[in-house]
């Protein structure tokens, strides 16, 4: 099929090289002329575990297209995604600005009958709004789609390879079948294509990142009672998970959930039920834990130097929002690093992918070190941001010789509270027993 595919950051790009991979004809279109002339050069402008090797081949074999040109990528497509961004407006809300301008274009390009698609995360009623924008600027023949998108940054192409379901909403069985068609290479083992409604379908994508949130907030705040009554929340943990209705996935404390999604996904989804003078009281709440808890953290930390930080050494480790990505999109790491900034303390930061982007946000207010142990030399203390795997298991005598203090705050919890006290740290986790106040 010839797919054009319009927004080629994580989701758009993702999307393209997956179908290309499967055999498609895919141009990817991006209004950033950057983006598309590095794309082109065979440089993915962002770390996703196995994209660039995906995308080089299929731009090497004739599949992928890279362009600024939007008149010809619709001339070209018989399906159009729309995969560009729905940052949050001021209030919360999605702004869907830059999809209803693509939808527009699109409409006035549109020489033949074809598919447009949501996979944006959008509100329910933009595809809805899409089709009434299109219909505005053309005659042609078209029908409109909403097709989300669940991949996870860090295991994108995995994820978008291997589904666990994709979602199909539309008006048509014809246009279902389109699409079911298109996916239907990536759900050979049995996973389900579920075909709803166009509004069910934009709105399972809210419900999913806003239950996912909600866990982790739920966790965090049970977390912040094992500190006070003196339990470990890793015990607790573990033990809620066994129940098979619970499972173990997303009950992991630490500083709050950050990223491009979640955050967003959850104040929007308040702010569609608030048009409809409903009060999304849980989502609300998910959402309020969640700015609460990366505050609490930075307490610890500000408790334990009794507020003089002035001068103080802090070594960072891990600054993206999760693992497996370079992404710093409302990111917990930037957060405290801003507070230990803003009292005088000097920060030299570590992250396996993520130096780049950082670079961009602190430009020279930190020191970029080479090594996660370079970031330890004579520091006051050690915060762990992010749970990459070389981080779980350091050398700590080694880094106890470098630092100044022996002192970790460990917004993951990745280590043994008892095994680092008896190796010499003060060691403070996101609920386990030892609150420093
Ligand atoms: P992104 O910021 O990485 O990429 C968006 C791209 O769209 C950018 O390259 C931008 O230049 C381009 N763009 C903006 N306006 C354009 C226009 N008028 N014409 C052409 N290109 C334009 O965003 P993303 O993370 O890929 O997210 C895209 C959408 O997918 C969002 O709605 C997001 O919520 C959703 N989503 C994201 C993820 C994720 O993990 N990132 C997962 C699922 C869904």
């Amino acid at each position: 099929m010839n797919i054009g595919i319009v927004g080629t950051g994580y989701v758009g790009l993702v999307t393209g090289a997956c179908f290309s991979e499967s055999g498609n004809n895919v141009i990817c279109i991006d209004v950033d002329e950057g983006k598309i002339k590095s794309l082109e050069k065979g440089n993915v402008p962002f770390y996703e575990p196995g994209l660039d090797d995906l995308v080089r081949k299929n731009f090497k074999e004739g599949r992928l297209h890279f362009t600024t040109d939007l008149a010809e990528a619709v001339k070209k497509s018989f399906i159009l995604f729309i995969a560009v961004g729905t940052p949050p407006n001021g209030d919360g809300s999605a702004n869907i600005e830059a999809v209803l301008d693509v939808a527009r274009s699109i409409g006035q390009y549109l020489d033949d009958y074809k598919v447009i698609v949501t996979k944006s995360t959008v509100p329910v009623g933009t595809t809805e709004m899409v089709r009434e924008v299109i219909s505005g600027v053309t005659d042609v023949e078209f029908d409109v789609a909403s097709n989300p998108e669940f991949l996870k940054e860090g295991a994108a192409v995995e994820d978008f390879m291997k589904p666990d379901r994709v979602v199909i909403g539309a008006d048509k069985a014809s246009v279902a079948g389109i699409l079911k068609e298109l996916y239907s290479p990536f759900v050979r083992t049995s996973n389900p294509v579920i075909s709803v409604g166009i509004k069910s379908s934009e709105l399972a994508k809210y419900a999913a990142n806003a239950m996912l949130a909600t866990r982790i907030s739920f966790m965090n705040e049970i977390a912040n009672l094992c500190e006070l009554i003196g339990a470990d929340v890793s015990e607790v943990r573990v033990t809620m998970g066994a129940d098979s209705r619970i499972g173990h996935s997303f009950l992991f404390p630490g500083i709050g959930y950050g990223g491009s999604c979640f955050p967003k996904d959850v104040k929007a989804l308040i702010k569609t039920a608030e048009k409809l003078d409903y009060d999304l009281k849980i989502c609300r709440v998910t959402d309020e834990v969640n700015t609460v808890q990366r505050e609490l953290f930075w307490r610890k930390i500000k408790l334990f130097f009794k507020g003089e930080l002035k001068g103080k050494k802090f070594g960072v480790w891990g600054l993206s929002f999760k693992p497996k990505t370079d992404d710093l999109r409302e990111a917990p790491a930037l957060f405290i690093i801003d507070k230990l900034l803003s009292l005088g303390a000097q920060v030299s930061v570590h992250d396996p992918v993520a130096m780049d982007k950082a670079k961009e946000y602190f430009g020279t207010k930190v020191n970029y070190a080479k090594s996660n142990y370079d970031v330890c030399t004579d520091a006051d203390a050690l915060i762990v941001h992010t749970e990459w795997n070389e981080y779980r298991q350091p050398d700590f005598e080694k880094m106890k010789k470098l630092m100044k203090l022996p002192v970790i705050f460990d917004g993951r919890n990745l280590y043994n509270s008892k095994r680092l006290e008896n190796l010499g740290f003060q060691y403070f986790g996101v609920g386990i027993s030892n609150i420093c106040s």
